[in-house]
């Protein structure tokens, strides 16, 4: 089973190296992130698995527009009409319009151990090398909370990418931390709270200078955009992730 309940009415499902997370108010359903291209079918299976429909999702909301997080987008949308928003910055990079990760060569550079050439091999097959604009997403429709399930309010965390969003879920107590601050990633030999390895991020200084805004939100739980969830808060993430950022992956 890829999906399991992390705190009430929130709810992990995990694609392929890849976290997502629904929230739920009846029979209405917020879904941050969409994992990669080839999760769409683990997305639906997860939604039923839950006795809910694809359709009562009400939005997704986008942490930021890399691969392994827009994947099922076009998907829903094609097929249930879900609208998708992301914070105004990040819009552009959804579309297409500039680029702001690792190349294909990046990762190539880098198969030089077994777990990072096991998740290469699994991204492929998931649609890792496949270009995968999102035209249908629009910025936030609200400044402040969000009017969909969970009132997950969007939290400005630049860096990862230019336009990179966390989202506090102050109902939950959780935060989802997007590629911010993740616990644990295939190419990383790092265990717990940590930045992802340099080459993924836009401008690394950036996203640690971030951690400021993460660690001052009441927040209990974390829900990472890749690891396990860390049940500790969030001020003991960002300290754990500050002590492991200088010894991360270039
Ligand atoms: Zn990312």
């Amino acid at each position: 089973m890829r999906v399991h309940q992390v705190a009430d009415d929130v709810f992990t499902i995990r694609g392929t190296d890849v976290n997502m997370f629904l929230l739920r108010d009846g029979r209405d359903l917020t879904l941050i992130d969409a994992g990669w291209y080839g999760d769409a079918t683990l997305i639906e299976r997860s939604i039923r698995a839950l006795g809910h429909r694809p359709e009562d999702i009400q939005a997704v909301l986008l942490t930021h527009a890399h691969l392994d997080h827009v994947g099922a987008l076009n998907h829903l949308h094609r097929h249930y009409a879900l609208p998708a928003y992301t914070s105004p910055t990040e819009v552009p990079h959804a579309h297409g319009d500039y680029h702001e990760s690792a190349t294909p060569l990046d990762v190539i550079k880098r198969l030089t151990d077994r777990n990072t050439i096991a998740w290469a091999a699994r991204i492929t097959a998931a649609g890792g090398l496949r270009k995968n604009p999102v035209p249908h997403i629009h910025p936030f429709p609200t400044e402040g909370p969000l009017d969909l399930p969970g009132h997950p309010v969007p939290i400005p965390t630049p860096g990862h990418t230019s336009g990179h969003t966390a989202y506090h879920l102050p109902e939950a107590g959780a935060i989802a931390t997007g590629d911010a601050l993740v616990t644990a990633h295939p190419t990383s030999k790092i265990t717990g709270p940590q930045p992802l390895p340099n080459f993924f991020n836009h401008d690394t200084p950036a996203t640690i200078a971030g951690y400021t805004t993460l660690e001052s939100l009441p927040a209990d739980l974390v829900l990472p955009g890749h690891g396990p969830t860390w049940p500790n808060g969030i001020s003991t993430a960002v300290a754990r992730a500050r002590e492991n950022a200088p010894h991360q992956r270039l």
